[in-house]
């Protein structure tokens, strides 16, 4: 019935404008019509089943289809459908979340500020750290550093944070005084003959030189995902985190590790900062929180943060920031049991193990014409494909070929997401060896019919 006017394919072309979508070609194209889910699967309106390789966007940890998260909203809703925290309000799922939060992440963070996306998460980082330093005195200590290729939202300051041409491009970004180091993949940025090490000095001794050429006294923050996703998958080299750190403390700058996707178990531990040994001042929180069948997201800050804010609070008479879903009872809710399966059912543990086969099954490609690197950890791979593997050439345009494999992994039953001509892989936590087996074989035939 795709070509009935009343149809659902007609009426979303007629009516919506879609998020990070190509709207002229959305118009030809039309919608995929998703209409629900079980496990690691999704079903569109014909029944057609497909993978959900990406996990939707990186976030739905326990899988479809999950009663118990349901159940969790709905005996909330049932008691108290919302309530707000501001002026010295607060409700009990979000207290025992900010104290779960508290407890699983780092020692050094130590409290928790809520709000409903990861977007505006980091907004909220940009606005507590110019209030941490106008109460410290540092009023000119403002900048951010941040990555080329880097993801870390959408709004007018998370999004100039984010290091990615189509989403900065046209909208005037970035609008918020900010400086992009270059991100550290090594296959792509590495000088030939260079280490890893070497190029995780070189990255640092950029960062310093950065810092040193604006002024220490004018940068407040580092912001980083501890491994990269949106931007293409990519792990940082070793040693790269430790060296970055040690350039930040030096000049009295704030590390903030973005965890939105990597956080709740995606690379076999609970944070990124565990596996990298990163000592951040600030981890921001969400996506896998709820695994998404809640908007939610959480900002971690440190004792001496927390200090300074309620300092200032307390001189200038309100911390005068929040949203009206801050602490909203029924995503705080439906996160709790969440952690819960996540706990109970030895999911990071899971992503450990079955994430191995993945990176194993994922490298096995490695040969294939149009492969030239694969990289990842745990539950998160990056394919990255190109022209000419000897002289790791990109394909002109840039993403031509990706698009074609993501077009084409549908008529094999698999959603994957394209970034440029790098395919990212993301499953659900719950995902099995079998099951990544048949993915990646999808993926394979996927590749061979469009070498
Ligand atoms: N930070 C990172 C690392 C992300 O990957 C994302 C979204 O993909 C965001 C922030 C923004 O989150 P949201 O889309 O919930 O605003």
């Amino acid at each position: 019935m795709r070509g009935h006017p009343n149809s659902i394919y007609a009426r979303d072309v007629e009516y919506v404008l879609h998020p990070v979508t190509n709207a002229r070609k959305h118009e030809e194209i039309g919608p995929i019509v998703i209409d629900r889910g079980e496990g690691i699967y999704v079903y569109d309106d014909l029944g057609n089943r497909y993978i959900e390789a990406l996990a939707g966007l990186w976030s739905v940890a326990v899988g479809f289809g999950e009663k118990r998260l349901v159940e969790a909203a709905s005996r909330q809703m049932s008691k108290l459908p919302y309530y707000h925290t501001f002026s010295h309000k607060t409700n009990e799922p979000s207290v025992e979340l900010a104290e779960r939060l508290v407890k699983m992440t780092p020692a050094r963070l130590r409290r928790a500020f809520f709000t409903n996306s990861g977007s505006e998460a980091n907004d909220s980082v940009i606005k507590m750290v110019w209030y941490y330093n106008n109460a410290r005195g540092l009023r000119q200590k403002k900048k951010f550093i941040s990555r080329t290729n880097a993801y870390h939202g959408i709004t007018i300051a998370s999004g100039s944070l984010t290091g990615l041409p189509a989403n900065q491009r046209d909208f005037d970004l970035p609008f918020v005084p900010v400086r992009h180091v270059t991100c550290p993949h090594y296959y792509r940025f590495a000088e030939p003959g260079e280490t890893e090490e070497a190029f995780a000095d070189r990255l640092a001794a950029e960062l310093e030189a950065t810092i040193l050429e604006e002024g220490p006294d004018t940068v407040a923050a580092f912001i980083g995902e501890p491994l990269m996703g949106a931007g293409g998958v990519l792990p940082p080299p070793a040693t790269y985190w430790e060296k970055i750190q040690a350039v930040c403390r030096r000049h009295d700058v704030l590390i903030v590790a973005d965890e939105v996707i990597n956080g709740f178990g995606r690379l076999g531990t609970m944070f990124a900062c565990d596996y990298y040994g990163i000592d951040s001042d600030i981890m921001v929180l969400s996506k896998q929180i709820t695994s998404s069948y809640q908007p939610l997201a959480a900002v971690m800050i440190s004792h001496e943060l927390y200090e300074g804010i309620a300092d200032n609070s307390g001189k200038i008479g309100t911390f005068g920031h929040g949203f009206t879903a801050s602490g909203h009872p029924v995503p705080a809710a439906v996160a709790l049991e969440n952690l819960d399966i996540i706990e109970e059912k030895n999911l990071v543990e899971n992503a450990r193990r079955v994430g191995e086969v993945m990176q194993d099954e994922l490298r096995k490609l490695a040969d294939h014409p149009l492969v030239g690197e694969v990289r990842g950890v745990g539950l998160i791979a990056g394919v990255e494909l190109v022209a000419d593997k000897a002289t790791k050439a990109k394909f002109n345009p840039v993403g031509k070929v990706g698009a074609q494999v993501f077009s084409r992994a549908h008529e094999h039953g698999l959603i994957i997401r394209a970034i440029g001509d790098t395919i990212a892989f993301c499953p659900p936590l719950i995902i099995t060896e079998d099951q990544v087996r048949d993915m990646v074989e999808r993926f394979r035939v996927t590749l061979d019919e469009t070498a």
